[in-house]
């Protein structure tokens, strides 16, 4: 019988995420995930490119270096993005939108911008994305609530939630970074495509980014990336999250290896 919450989680399109077997509807999907018990296992079958050694090292250094104060701690860097007026967004944001979850994780994850919710609540991933996140999150034992922070490239909602462009990203990139130093994560989870392509330093495509361990340099400290599809295209493309799920378990792998 299904649970409340179960038959409201429908209702929205949003199905629960579950690491057993059970949670996969399918006879096909099923059988992939019996035979499958290692995140490596399961990422290698679904993706050939998914593979644990498959790692690769970003010689990129990246760090806070354009705040003017690069010491700058988290009452500060809120105060900062409070009252950012670095780019245009700052006219038409209700608000800037810093963080949410807990400042010690060990796990960060990325993802693109406020959206309307977000943008009116004043916190990342509150909407019909955040609960898929959220979802998701609580799949392989996380929480926002616990062990994880969230925070987005984009500190300031683009209007019509149009695509950050490159000026926008760049003058909120010191944002981001002095976050991820201040907090200091084992592991960041790239959602989407331009969390992974600012954070990389690149411009290739999510999918050939996704199915590996990226490792960024931020500040002093290397820290391992995995790139995954981003909440609110999962929520348009539901086949995907069987390789959403993939990048998850090598999260979860990365964190208790
Ligand atoms: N999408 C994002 O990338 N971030 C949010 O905070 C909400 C939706």
């Amino acid at each position: 019988m299904l649970s409340r919450k179960h038959i409201i989680l429908n209702a929205m399109g949003i199905s629960r995420w579950r690491e057993k077997d059970r949670a996969i509807k399918t006879t096909n999907e099923k059988s992939i995930v019996a035979s499958l018990s290692t995140p490596a296992a399961l990422a290698t079958s679904i993706s050939p490119s998914l593979s644990m050694s498959n790692k690769v090292k970003h010689n990129i250094s990246l760090s806070a270096q354009n705040l003017s104060d690069t010491s700058l701690d988290w009452p500060s860097l809120k105060q900062r993005v409070m009252t950012c007026t670095r780019c245009s967004l700052c006219n038409s944001r209700t608000q800037s939108v810093f963080e949410a979850g807990v400042r010690q994780a060990r796990c960060l994850v990325v993802g693109e911008a406020p959206g309307a919710d977000e943008d009116a609540y004043g916190e990342p991933f509150v909407g019909q994305a955040g609960k898929l996140l959220d979802n998701m999150l609580a799949s392989i034992g996380l929480s926002r609530h616990t062990n994880v922070y969230i925070c987005n490239v984009l500190k300031c909602r683009p209007p019509g939630n149009r695509n950050p462009t490159p000026p926008e990203v760049q003058e909120c990139s010191a944002y981001l970074m002095r976050q991820i130093e201040l907090v200091a994560p084992d592991i960041l989870l790239l959602m989407g495509r331009f969390a992974a392509q600012s954070l990389l330093h690149t411009e290739a495509s999510l999918s050939s980014l996704r199915g590996r361990v990226h490792e960024i340099k931020i500040g002093h400290r290397n820290i391992q990336a995995v790139v995954s599809y981003h909440p609110a295209y999962l929520l348009r493309n539901m086949p995907e999250k069987i390789k959403s799920w993939a990048d998850l378990l090598l999260a979860k792998h990365l964190l208790t290896s």
